[in-house]
């Protein structure tokens, strides 16, 4: 299926792809709509010929068992909200880590958030992260968010017209919200005259300050201290109502909500979206396929814990409790929701109003990590096992296919006001995925190349096995 010359088989990372040709494969194309058994052809590291099999031809290789379900290629994906932790916390992870850790993963394009150390609120900073991404060997994109205010301390606006003119794609105070909405109302002007966005993560301190875990059964059963839907939504509420105003005055003002988790959110957004305002999201893969109730020690998928009628099931009744409870790597910011906040985000999904899944890859030191629920460092190591959630989702034929890539390519990439990189495109530099959905693999920390392991998934087999991820013609991970 896939036939690589000797000089393309033995490319090391970083190399030109000089000639690969892969047929009898399922090709996914969301940006011009086209699915179906095809082949494709590069040379020198351009994407020379990709052919959709017409009329007869598909009917035999879908007679032979070439679909949706074996060998796909689509293009490389596009993360919206990824942490490499360098500068300040390579223990954590690095940028080498992190791009070959993405290239696993099938994404090509990652966008990084300013929460290093120092924060990544002028140019300088970002001159360290681009040298220490050149100094790879890797052909993955890496891209940055600047902070909103300075230190990402939420008390002034940092220096944003800098920081666009060095070539950060939007802003963010990811980790915490803009807290001010002052602040952020005059930070989506000044943004949307730059033509950048505001990339909020939407949370309500004051209602979640000692919050351990989604306000709800389990953390009420297991006597953590519950984290409300409502310090989301009102979040989400009060940064639309701003962008409503702004837009007014600055129509190329625009807020990306980052990781939204619940139907209240969700809602809001749809809402907003009908009513016209420039408005997009993104939902994690742990938002759609886990629930609070892992934290119990179910080990069920979201859409396993709910009933036809909608209503979440009962974990402890159903004795769906097969693990230890408190797993601090399930502790992540927002919480975990239970079953029908998780339905949510994929109807959200379903019908636009979510226009992508962002990993919020979130990589920590077991020292930050393996400690007690309450005082575990937020955040699931996860850019490596975003394929295996999604797919987990498409097997049951809860997502199309078609619907899941478009949300990690089309999607993110209409975000990033970057659609010509989300296509397979005859001509241009080959940047691409190649999966194989019928085999499996197993999360743990020789298999994954992050340094984060901290993952509610570690020993769990995901499908999906990225085979090639290719970037800018070039190799960026092949298996073994
Ligand atoms: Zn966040």
């Amino acid at each position: 299926m896939i036939e690589a010359a000797a000089e393309g088989a033995s490319a090391s990372i970083g190399r030109l792809v000089a000639e690969l040709d892969i047929s009898r494969a399922w090709l996914v194309d969301p940006a011009s709509g086209h699915e179906g058994p095809g082949e494709i052809v590069i040379r020198d590291g351009i994407l020379e010929a990709v052919t959709f099999l017409e009329g007869e031809e598909a009917d035999q290789a879908r007679t032979d068992g070439v679909d949706g379900t074996g060998i796909v290629v689509a293009p490389g994906f596009i993360d919206l909200h990824a942490h490499f932790r360098e500068p300040g916390n390579e223990d954590a992870e690095t940028i080498a880590t992190g791009v070959a850790a993405a290239a696993h993963g099938g994404f090509t394009t990652v966008c990084l958030m300013p929460n290093t150390s120092p924060a990544l609120d002028e140019p300088s900073v970002l001159s360290r992260v681009r040298a220490a991404v050149a100094a790879t060997e890797s052909p993955i994109r890496v891209e940055a968010y600047g902070a909103v205010t300075a230190g990402r301390a939420g008390e002034t606006l940092a220096a944003l017209g800098e920081l666009a003119d060095a070539g950060v794609i939007g802003f963010s105070d990811d980790g915490a919200p803009v807290r001010s909405a002052s602040i952020l109302r005059n930070a989506l002007a000044y943004a949307g005259a730059l033509g950048l966005p505001i990339v909020d993560h939407p949370e309500d301190p004051t209602q979640t300050a000692g919050a351990e875990a989604n306000d709800g059964l389990v953390a009420t059963v297991l006597g953590l201290r519950g984290w409300p839907a409502a310090a989301e939504a009102s979040a989400v509420a009060r940064d639309l109502e701003i962008l409503a105003e702004v837009v007014a005055d600055v129509p190329g003002a625009r807020l990306h909500l980052t990781h939204l988790s619940t139907a209240a959110s969700i809602d809001l957004v749809r809402r907003a979206k009908s009513a016209g305002l420039p408005v997009t999201c993104d939902v994690t893969p742990h938002h759609l396929a886990l629930t609070d109730e892992w934290i119990a020690g179910a080990r069920r998928w979201a859409w396993e814990a709910i009933d036809d009628d909608g209503r979440a099931r009962d974990p402890w009744r159903d004795q769906a409790i097969v693990a230890a409870p408190y797993d601090p790597s399930l502790r992540v910011n927002p919480p975990l929701r239970g079953p029908v906040d998780a339905a949510a985000c994929l109807a959200g999904l379903l019908d636009g109003t979510v226009d992508a899944i962002a990993t919020d890859h979130a990589p920590h030191t077991v020292v930050d990590k393996e400690v007690e629920f309450g005082l575990a460092a937020n955040g699931i190591s996860g850019i490596e096992t975003a394929l295996g959630l999604v797919l987990a989702a498409v097997d049951v034929g809860r997502l199309p296919l078609s619907k899941a890539i478009a949300a990690l390519t089309s999607g993110p990439g209409r975000v990033l006001g970057a659609t010509s990189i989300a296509g397979l495109d005859e001509g241009r530099l080959v940047d691409i995925v190649v999966f194989d959905r019928s085999s499996r693999w197993t999360v743990n920390g020789q298999t994954l190349r992050s340094r984060g392991t901290n993952s509610p998934l570690i020993e769990r087999d995901l499908a999906g096995v990225v085979l090639v991820t290719l970037a800018n013609g070039r190799l960026a991970h092949q298996a073994e």
